[in-house]
């Protein structure tokens, strides 16, 4: 990635984004980065990812620890330190199904504290055979067909995601054959047992993470950490395991990369203080009060079921209509507050009845139970939702900018959402 920055002469721009704010008298973004350079713009594309902020848990005593602390975001190039140490993991999820297989050969013991089992399906990860790259090259379109199996194949399971939770009973089962043979022991077997539906916490796809608890010098432990001592992790039932160093996989702040920018808009307002009681926007790409702003992957765009890089694409395809309308207009526009709020309604709407919504504690819930993480449909539904910008969800700027809305009827059932914006 680095060779590709300089070879083609972009590493100087790529910088750190602190403060984006929108000029009313210009129309116009002033972006300003950490280094302090800043620059204006007509429309601002926030493609700045949602898993890459540390989630640092808050262990009493952590900051006391004397070996290295290392999370699974901020991997130190040279990880030599973990090779023949007595290592604790933390955290059970996806970026722990990668590191614990990678570490248990070279650690000399790895203690695996874990809050919640996860469901894990095997990996299909194989070479493809010599025959079948001979028959992709011999039969035209070939490829392609099977590489349109496979999108049907991943997008048929949202009907047990969002509409049918309890058809995860048989994939649960061939799950916990997965289990059953990956593991011999049946008490470490049944400390990996999950006991919620498959899918309302993420699905983890590992052939090697679970056997990884059959070698005798890999432990999984599941009392809660009371502390962490100078050289010791301590469970709630009093047991001190020494170890000298301690891997974080405990995820990422999901909203850490809005909010480490300083976003204002039109009325100054900051975009941080009309989220703190939940994330809104219209399809996840725009929010009212703020011209010309698109979010790549924003709120209710990730999936449980299939790849988030074609929602990525469908986003920009619509972002690129927007850009487009504002350069044959020559006037920015601004997503209006209805549209938002019906948006937001018909999240909340949607989400219920679906997996996400069975009991459990996820990523994909925020702090107040609602899911702001994941689109509660099919790709297809998302795609045709944003294959052509809907002209009634924009009013142009500054003809007539946001009125606050104060709270409106959010559904059928009569819920009140009472809208963040402005
Ligand atoms: C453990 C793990 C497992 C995953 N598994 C899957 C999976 O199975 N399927 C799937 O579809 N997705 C998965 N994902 C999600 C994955 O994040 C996305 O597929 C994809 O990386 C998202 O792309 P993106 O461009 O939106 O964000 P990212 O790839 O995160 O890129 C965002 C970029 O923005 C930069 N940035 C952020 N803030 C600023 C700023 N203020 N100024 C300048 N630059 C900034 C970041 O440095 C980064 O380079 C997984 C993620 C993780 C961490």
């Amino acid at each position: 990635m680095r060779d590709c920055t300089e070879r083609y002469g972009i590493h100087e721009r790529i910088t750190d984004l602190a403060e984006l704010t929108y000029d009313e008298s210009e129309l116009r973004w002033l972006a300003t980065a950490r280094d302090g350079r800043s620059w204006t713009a007509d429309a601002v594309v926030l493609g700045v990812g949602a898993l890459h902020q540390p989630q640092l848990p808050d262990i009493l005593g952590l900051d006391t620890f004397e070996g290295p602390v290392l999370h699974s975001a901020l991997w130190p190039a040279a990880d030599d330190e973990l090779t023949g140490k007595r290592v604790a993991v933390v955290g059970t999820g996806a970026s722990s199904v990668q590191l614990v297989p990678a570490l248990a050969p070279r650690a000399q013991q790895l203690h695996v504290f874990q809050r919640t089992a996860a469901w894990i399906l095997p990996k299909h990860d194989n070479e493809l055979s010599s025959r079948r790259q001979v028959a992709y090259r011999a039969v035209p379109g070939l490829q392609r067909a099977v590489r349109w199996a496979t999108y049907w194949q991943l997008e048929s399971r949202v009907l047990a995601f969002a509409r049918y939770p309890k058809a995860m009973r048989l994939v649960e089962r061939i799950s916990l054959r997965h289990l059953a043979r990956s593991v011999r022991d049946p008490q470490v077997r049944a400390r990996l047992t999950p006991d919620y539906t498959f899918g309302c916490k993420r699905v983890l796809v590992s052939s090697d993470y679970w056997s990884a608890f059959d070698r005798d010098d890999v432990e999984i432990v599941t009392d809660g950490i009371a502390r962490v001592e100078r050289n010791a992790v301590v469970t709630v039932d009093g047991t001190r395991r020494e170890v000298e160093a301690i891997v974080l996989g405990t995820g990422f702040n999901i909203t850490g990369s809005f909010e480490r920018i300083e976003i204002r808009g039109v009325g100054g307002a900051s975009l941080a203080d009309s989220w703190s009681s939940g994330m809104v926007t219209n399809l996840g790409i725009t929010v009212a009060g703020h011209p010309e702003l698109y979010f790549l992957l924003g709120p209710n765009t990730a999936l449980g079921h299939s790849s988030v890089v074609m929602m990525i694409e469908f986003a920009t395809k619509y972002v690129l209509q927007c850009l487009e309308r504002a350069r044959v207009t020559a006037a920015p526009h601004v997503a209006t507050s209805g549209a938002q709020v019906d948006f937001t309604a018909e999240m909340r709407r949607r989400s219920k009845g679906t997996v996400w919504a069975s009991g459990c504690r996820s990523w994909y819930l925020d702090r107040f139970g609602n899911n702001t993480t994941v689109w509660p449909g099919s790709t297809l539904s998302y795609w045709w939702r944003t294959r052509r910008v809907d002209p009634t969800h924009f009013e142009p700027v500054p003809a007539r900018l946001p009125v606050p809305a104060q709270s409106v009827p959010a559904s059928a059932e009569g819920e009140t959402i009472v809208p963040q914006q402005f």
